[in-house]
């Protein structure tokens, strides 16, 4: 299919995409455009104006600043596989990036795009639900930070209003105590996964403290799971795979059904809980 008729132009600045959001009510940001066009493409949107924000300098950088590590809304997926500030201070989106799509949609997709589009089934956003991340968000009243719980509404559904740019995520940057852990089911390798879970913690003596279980796959928005984060904190591992029963909800879909969700939930928490374990080179 085509997509339905629009209009495209191109900001060269933060303060022009924003006035250019509000010149239109269904006007759309275009970023790497691995979920947008094909939305577009199906006609499953339709948008009146598309705005590139690909031109817009310094929102594909990667920075260190008062301990966070802020990453830009337009670093690619690629750009942060390669990039050895990710793998120092955020090990965990390193763990999580291989398993977004395939290399030629990980060359254009972005950090922002991801977590705009919000699927539940994607990776970003769990990750950054378990580091406790936040958002920065640039709109028609200046800039703002959403935290991470409190970013994701919905199915599809942010904290982004009509005329916000996503202009770049933080996230604490790693420690030495800090543990990680990610894994997810997926059928292929690159598919959207049926159920997964990215997990931080800080080690404290022989245990864990401040758990973060984020699952995603398994309902509307990425969802933390934390009575099990407690009682993995206690050192009880069976007793926090038996509370996923009542922290999560998987509703069937057209991958599995909840029942085999919420099995598969508790067979991640056992290879996740392996990880966190584990002080990573
Ligand atoms: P775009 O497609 O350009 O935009 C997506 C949406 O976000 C649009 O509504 C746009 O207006 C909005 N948006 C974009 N940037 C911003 C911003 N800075 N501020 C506010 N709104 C913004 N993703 C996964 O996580 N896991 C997968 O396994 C996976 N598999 C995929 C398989 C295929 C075949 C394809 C085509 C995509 C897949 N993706 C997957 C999606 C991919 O990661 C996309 O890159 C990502 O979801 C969207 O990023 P983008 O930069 O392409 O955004």
């Amino acid at each position: 299919m085509k997509p339905a008729p629009f209009a495209y132009t191109k900001a060269r600045s933060l303060d022009e995409a924003i006035g250019l959001l509000g010149t239109r009510s269904e006007a759309r940001l275009l970023a790497g455009g691995q979920s947008l066009l094909a939305t577009l493409n199906m006609r499953l949107s339709a948008p009146r104006l598309l705005v590139d924000i690909n031109g817009i300098p310094s929102l594909d950088r990667i920075d260190r600043k008062d301990g966070m590590l802020e990453i830009g809304a337009l670093v690619r997926h690629a750009q942060a596989e390669r990039s050895r500030d990710i793998a120092e201070h955020a090990p965990l989106i390193a763990l999580a990036l291989p398993h977004i799509a395939h290399p030629a949609i990980r060359n254009r997709g972005t950090i922002g795009g991801s977590l705009a589009f919000a699927d539940p089934a994607a990776e970003l956003p769990a990750c950054l639900l378990a580091l406790g991340g936040e958002v920065e968000i640039a709109g028609a009243k200046g800039k703002r930070t959403v935290k991470a719980d409190d970013f994701f509404k919905g199915l599809f559904e942010t904290a982004l209003g009509a005329q916000d740019v996503l202009s770049a995520i933080r996230i604490p940057a790693a420690a030495a105590q800090t543990r990680v852990g990610f894994a997810e089911f997926a059928r292929r390798r690159g598919d959207y996964a049926i159920v997964g879970l990215a997990a931080s913690a800080r080690a404290d003596g022989k245990g864990l403290a401040d758990v973060r279980l984020a699952y995603f796959g398994v309902g509307a928005t990425p969802i933390r799971a934390k009575k099990a984060e407690d009682a993995l904190a206690s050192g009880k591992l069976e007793e926090a795979i038996a509370a996923l029963s009542s922290d999560l909800d998987p509703p069937d879909d057209i991958q599995a059904t909840g029942k085999v969700k919420k099995h598969l939930a508790g067979v991640l928490l056992k290879r996740v809980a392996l990880q966190l374990a584990e002080k990573r080179a």
